[in-house]
């Protein structure tokens, strides 16, 4: 029997051993996924290989200590610094990242889009904002405070801080900072919030499982939107795809939301 494992610190909250078990079983392939409480990050490597797992989620927060303790790390995650997935091959650990990707494959419902405005410059807006970039996509970045916009510059996003913010017209608007996940704030102030969606087509919320505030101003002014389950729903087949060796069915990916929907939250 193969064996999977989710690190991350707290981890007792997370759908994936869920998600990825309902898809190992809806085809009776032979394998196992748990959830492991990983305090220290720089232990990633030793556990991986010690207790003989096959392949690995990471998530919050050791995401760039798997990407340092890998033996090769593949596809867009070299320019992302993090990694989300371990790969076992010939006792070498492959390292990958699936978030950008998952995120891509989540925005298609929207259509054709090629103006986007991403708030919040943290992790999830580096892994999306190069994949984006990658897609010849014209990516507007804005945040509140200045010092972490510098690498956006470097990516060629156009930057901005709250009080600069002169482009108004997108079309896709889209939350990655934590304002909403614990709180009732929206990303940005709401007379600026407010006049950037007025002139917009679509928003999306990375947070998911609740309507944020975000969210709840994007259906009051009729914005097509839409939260960020597909995101961890697409980031969590690709890595099945991974782990498996094999595409995701359709019925595959149904049994996998179906347990993402049932689950506790992540
Ligand atoms: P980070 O901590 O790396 O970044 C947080 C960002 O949010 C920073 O830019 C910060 O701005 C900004 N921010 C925080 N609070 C506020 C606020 N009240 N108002 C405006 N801006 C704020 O977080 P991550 O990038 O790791 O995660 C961001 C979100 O994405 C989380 O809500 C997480 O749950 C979600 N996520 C969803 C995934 C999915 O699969 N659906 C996958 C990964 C993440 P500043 O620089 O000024 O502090």
């Amino acid at each position: 029997m193969k064996k999977f494992v989710i690190f991350g610190n707290p981890v007792a909250h997370s759908k994936s051993p869920q998600m990825h078990n309902a898809g190992f079983k809806s085809i009776g392939f032979d394998g196992v996924y748990e959830k492991y409480l990983l305090e220290d990050g720089s232990m990633i490597r030793d556990v991986f290989l010690s207790k003989n797992f096959d392949g690995a989620n990471i998530t919050v927060p050791h995401k760039e200590y798997a990407f340092r303790l890998a033996d090769e790390v593949v596809g867009v995650a070299t320019k992302i610094g993090a990694v989300n997935t371990y790969i076992k091959k010939d006792n070498k650990i492959i390292a990958h990242n699936t978030d950008a990707p998952g995120f891509m494959r989540a925005i298609e419902s929207f259509g054709e889009i090629q103006d986007i405005l991403i708030m919040g410059a943290g992790g999830t807006a580096k892994a999306i904002v190069i994949a984006l970039i990658e897609s010849g996509k014209n990516v507007t970045v804005v945040n509140r405070s200045v010092e972490k916009l510098d690498v956006f510059k470097k990516f060629g996003c156009t930057t901005f801080d709250w009080c600069g913010l002169q482009k108004y017209e997108f079309d896709l608007v889209v939350n990655t900072t934590s304002a909403g996940l614990k709180d009732d704030e929206l990303p940005m102030p709401p007379k600026l919030l407010e006049g950037i969606l007025k002139r917009s087509k679509n928003g999306f919320d990375c947070i998911y499982g609740r309507v944020t505030p975000f969210l709840k101003l994007c259906k009051e002014l009729n914005i097509n939107c839409k939260d960020g389950e597909d995101m961890l729903l697409f980031q969590g087949v690709l890595a099945w795809e991974l782990f498996t060796n094999l595409n995701a069915t359709d019925e595959v990916m149904r049994g996998m939301k179906m347990a993402l929907q049932n689950g506790s939250q992540d």
